[in-house]
């Protein structure tokens, strides 16, 4: 008997410890499953960068970037390569959208070589992003691949509509020089928000009228989520029926979860690249 309780303990123990390696292959598991689906299915790629599918639809949004600041999560080697070939689950992507050209949200090497690796890719993008772009070496055989993004208007490009919106970024004193786009992704009818680094700001979101877009998730930076007066913005001026939230800090994990559902009970926090959520 004495033996037998040790051995279950043993095992108890071997069960709750989640080595990296095994944690890895759950990612890996998570990415892998993802097969053609008429859900809508979300996954997260690194700091705002995710990944959409739905039906034979696949939209990246913020994902290929590499190592920038030590705060910034991004995406393992092995998952960008993934991307930048068109490797499963990223074959066929249709669009890579690109808020703006921070290098925790954009890499201009990245995100040509994915273009000249998929030749039906359609990049959007600021102006700042295209002449970053022509500044690789692979430009000339990108470039009618690459959709310049000016202002707040509706696109449809490969089937898929679009409304690109101009916000501002974040701290304007700092930041005012960087183009800032939102996305609205139309996938079958359920449609996702992406804003970037945007400003929490009434007078920017109110013109959008976006309780009107119906807007199915709204993926959110974390500065959206941890105060009353993002809550008043996104509660009126934007009322999605789910919020993801991004762009955490490496090491802050908890605590911005914690402050996150002091705010939005409900929201899906996306901490680990691979996490996934489908509605
Ligand atoms: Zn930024």
């Amino acid at each position: 008997m004495k033996n037998l309780i040790i051995l279950l303990l043993l095992f108890i123990v071997m069960a709750c410890a989640t080595p990296s390696q095994t944690k890895q292959a759950l990612q890996e598991a998570n990415l892998n499953n993802t097969s053609a689906s008429s859900t809508l299915t979300i996954t997260y790629i690194a700091n705002e960068g995710v990944f959409l599918q739905k039906k034979d639809k696949k939209v990246l949004i913020d994902a290929l970037h590499e190592k920038y600041r030590p705060i910034y999560l991004y995406p393992s080697t092995k998952l960008r390569l993934k991307m930048e070939k068109g490797l499963f689950p990223f074959q066929g992507v249709d669009l890579v959208l690109v808020s703006h050209l921070h290098g925790d949200h954009f890499g201009a090497s990245s995100c040509a070589r994915q273009l000249k690796n998929n030749p039906q890719t359609t990049l959007i993008g600021s102006k700042q992003i295209r002449d970053s772009l022509q500044k690789t070496s692979l430009f000339s055989a990108i470039q009618p691949q690459i959709k310049v993004a000016t202002q707040t208007e509706p696109i449809t490009i490969h089937d898929i509509p679009v409304k690109i919106l101009k916000i501002a970024h974040v701290n304007k004193y700092r930041y005012g020089w960087v183009q800032n786009f939102g996305y609205i992704v139309n996938l079958d009818g359920q449609k996702v928000l992406h804003i970037g680094d945007a400003e929490v700001s009434k007078e920017i979101f109110a013109p959008f009228q976006l309780p009107k877009e119906n807007i199915e998730v709204a993926v959110l930076p974390i500065w959206f989520l941890v105060s009353s007066k993002g809550k008043q913005l996104v509660t009126q001026y934007i009322r999605p029926r789910h919020i993801i939230a991004s762009h955490i800090s490496v090491g802050d994990e908890k605590n911005a979860t914690r402050r996150i559902k002091q705010y939005f009970p409900q929201a899906i926090v996306f901490t680990q690249s691979g996490q996934k959520a489908t509605f």
